[in-house]
C-alpha cells in the first residue's frame, strides 16, 4: 500500500501515516455450512497457515532488504518467485518467454562539479547551504514568496493568490511530507490539477521557472541524511513515463542560513514566517522579494539507467475457448527498502506490506497447480515492482500488456492481508486494523454488480469472513482506491476486488516483520481469494460491467 502523501507530492520523501475515522459495517454471523468438497476438490486446502508462513519468512527476511525498486532484495525474490512457479509448471508470461516482464528505470544524480547557484552573483555552498533536487535546469529570476505552495480549493488554500510568480522562481515553506497546516486528507477533493495541486505542479501551471523549498523541523534534523539520499542515491524514475509529465522546475531545498538571506530586510522574516507554516501564527499572504535579489539555479544530472521486473505467469485454464480470457491476480513484490533507523532495525521488511500479497499470490499458484481440476478460463498473475513508488508496476503492465488487457474479466489486487487487531489492544494506531475474522474489501461493486454479489456469494458460503465495506468508496478521505495497484486495472475499464487489512502500528515502519503475522487469518482469507477467483473463471459469462468510474477520478 502507498503512502497517502507519497501518492500526491511527486519528491519521493518518506512521509508519516495519517490516523483514520471511525466507523463500521459488519456482515451477519455464519449461519451456513461451508461446502468443504468442493473447495477441496479445487485445492483450496492446499493453502496452509504453515505454508504461508515458509514463503513469507523468506520473502520478508532481511536478506531481502526491504525489496525497494530496484534493488538485489527486490531481484532475488524476483528470483525465488520464478523458480517456484517454474517448478509447478506455470507459463512464463513475461518478455520473451521469461517469467519477467522488463522495465527500464533511469537514476538522476545531481552532478555535484556543475550544479550551481547563486543569490545576487554570490555563489552557495551544496550541500550547507541547499540540497538540489535532481532535476536538471538552469533559471534564473527573481523571488516571489509563495506561502505553502498548495493549491486546495476546499479549504480557500490559494499560494499564488494576489501575485504572478511567471517566470519567478516561488519560495514557499512546505514539509515535503505533509498537507499545509490546516487541511487533512479529505480536503483533497475533487479534480487533481484544477481543485487541488500539490507545490510542485502549482509552481508549474502558474509558470514559476524554479522552487526554493523552506522545510520543516524534521527535514531538518535530518538534513545530512536528505543530502545523502538527494545527492548520492539520486532519484529513479521509469523511462517510459517520463514523456508523458513534461519537465519539472528545477528546484532546491533552502538551509536556515539562506532562508534567512531570502528574507533579510524583506516585510516578514524567515522565522516568523517559518513560525506560520509550522507552528501555530498565521500564515502572511505572498508577496514578491525585493527584486535586487535574483536567483540562479543550475542543476545538472548524470543519468545511471537501471531495470527492474514485473513477475509474470499463466496457469492455463481448462476450456478450449475460454481460457483465453484470464482472472488477473495482483499483488506488489516491493516494499521501501532500507530507512531511517527505528529501535536500530533499519530494515523495512514489509511482510505485511505486500509480502503477504506476494507469498498469497505464490500459495494461489501452487494450490491451483497440485488441484485435481482446473477452472476454465486461465489465471493470470502479476506481482508488480515499484507499487511504493507510484504505482509503478501496475501502470507499466497495463500499459505494455502482454496478454491482451480486454481479455482480463476482473483483477484481484491483495495488498496488505496478514495483520489483525487483537482483543484489547488499545494502541490508537491499530485503531482501523481489521479483525481475525474481518477484511477490508474494496472496489467490488464499482464497475459491476455482478462482480459484488458473486464476491458476497462466495464467502457466505464458504468461510463467511466479515467483509468490511467502509473504504469501499473513492471519495473516502484515506483515498485507498487509489494507493494500490487494482487503481490501473480499473482505470482500463477491468473490475475490480481489492483485499486489504487496514493501517496499523507498523505501518511503513521496521516493525512490519513476519513474526507479526497472523497466518490463521492470511490462510482465511487467501482460500476465500482463491474460491472468489475460481467462481469467476469457471462462470460461462465474464462479470457484466454495469457502471463505469467518473472519469475525474481516474484521470
Ligand atoms: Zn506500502
Amino acid at each position: 500500500m502507498r503512502k497517502f502523501l507519497a501518492a500526491l507530492v511527486l519528491t519521493s520523501v518518506l512521509v508519516l501515516p495519517f490516523p483514520a475515522l471511525n466507523a463500521q459495517r459488519k456482515t451477519p454471523k455464519a449461519t451456513k455450512a461451508a461446502p468443504v468438497s468442493v473447495a477441496s476438490q479445487r485445492g483450496a486446502d492446499e493453502i496452509t497457515a504453515a505454508q504461508l508462513k515458509n514463503y513469507l519468512y523468506f520473502i520478508a527476511s532481511d536478506e531481502m532488504e526491504g525489496r525497494d525498486t530496484p534493488s538485489r532484495g527486490l531481484d532475488t525474490t524476483a528470483k525465488f518467485l520464478a523458480m517456484n512457479l517454474s517448478r509447478w509448471g506455470l507459463k512464463p508470461a513475461g518478455d520473451e518467454s521469461t517469467y519477467f516482464q522488463r522495465i527500464a528505470l533511469r537514476r538522476d544524480l545531481v552532478d555535484k562539479m556543475q550544479t550551481r547557484v547563486q543569490l545576487s552573483g554570490q555563489t552557495l555552498t551544496l550541500g550547507d547551504d541547499y540540497i538540489p533536487l535532481p532535476r536538471a535546469g538552469d533559471v534564473s529570476g527573481q523571488l516571489v514568496f509563495a506561502g505553502n505552495g498548495w493549491l486546495i480549493k476546499s479549504k480557500n488554500i490559494d499560494a499564488y493568490k494576489g501575485v504572478d510568480p511567471k517566470g519567478k522562481i516561488a519560495v514557499i515553506f512546505s514539509s515535503p511530507d505533509e498537507l499545509p497546516r490546516g487541511a487533512s486528507r479529505g480536503d483533497i477533493a475533487g479534480k487533481r490539477g484544477e481543485d487541488w495541486m500539490t507545490p510542485a505542479e502549482y509552481a508549474q501551471k502558474q509558470g514559476a521557472v524554479g522552487i526554493v523549498q523552506i522545510p520543516d523541523f524534521q527535514y531538518l534534523a535530518n538534513w545530512d541524511r536528505n543530502r545523502q539520499r538527494l545527492t548520492e542515491r539520486g532519484m529513479t524514475l521509469v523511462e517510459k513515463f517520463q514523456t508523458q509529465a513534461g519537465p519539472q522546475p528545477p528546484a532546491i531545498v533552502a538551509a536556515p542560513k539562506l532562508a534567512n538571506a531570502l528574507f533579510q530586510g524583506e516585510r516578514q522574516n524567515a522565522t516568523s514566517i517559518f513560525e506560520a507554516a509550522f507552528g501555530g501564527s498565521e500564515m502572511p499572504g505572498p508577496f514578491a522579494l525585493s527584486p535586487e535579489k535574483q536567483m540562479t539555479i543550475t542543476v545538472v544530472n548524470k543519468t545511471d539507467p537501471v531495470s527492474t521486473q514485473n513477475v509474470v505467469a499463466i496457469f492455463e485454464g481448462s476450456d478450449p475457448v475460454l481460457k483465453d480470457e484470464y482472472v488477473a491476480l495482483g499483488a506488489h513484490y516491493d516494499h521501501i527498502g532500507i530507512g531511517i533507523p527505528v529501535n536500530g532495525d533499519a530494515i523495512y521488511n514489509g511482510a505485511d506490506d505486500d509480502g503477504s500479497g506476494t507469498t498469497a499470490l505464490l500459495s494461489i499458484a501452487e494450490a491451483l497447480s497440485k488441484a485435481p481440476i482446473r477452472p476454465k478460463r486461465s489465471v493470470l498473475f502479476v506481482w508488480h515492482a515499484g507499487e511504493e513508488k507510484g504505482l509503478w508496476g501496475s501502470r507499466y503492465f497495463t500499459d505494455n500488456p502482454t496478454i491482451p488487457l480486454d481479455h482480463i474479466v476482473t483483477q484481484i489486487n491483495i495488498d496488505m492481508i496478514g495483520r489483525s487487531r487483537k482483543e484489547g489492544d488499545t494502541n490508537s494506531r491499530n485503531r482501523e486494523l481489521s479483525g481475525p475474522n474481518e477484511i477490508y474489501v474494496i472496489g467490488s461493486r464499482m464497475m459491476s454488480t455482478e462482480l459484488g454479489d458473486l464476491s458476497e456469494a462466495v464467502n457466505k458460503g464458504y468461510l463467511n469472513l466479515s467483509f468490511n465495506y467502509r473504504y469501499d468508496d473513492p471519495n473516502d478521505p484515506n483515498r485507498f482506491f487509489f494507493r494500490s495497484d487494482h487503481f490501473n486495472y480499473a482505470r482500463k475499464g477491468i473490475p475490480i476486488i481489492f483485499f486489504f487489512d487496514g493501517e496499523h502500528e507498523d505501518y511503513h515502519r521496521p516493525g512490519d516483520s513476519p513474526d507479526k503475522i497472523d497466518y490463521q487469518k492470511m490462510e482465511k482469507v487467501v482460500r476465500t481469494v482463491y474460491m472468489t477467483l475460481w467462481e469467476i473463471a469457471n462462470r460461462p459469462t465474464r462479470p457484466r460491467v454495469d457502471k463505469q468510474l467518473p472519469p475525474q477520478l481516474i484521470n
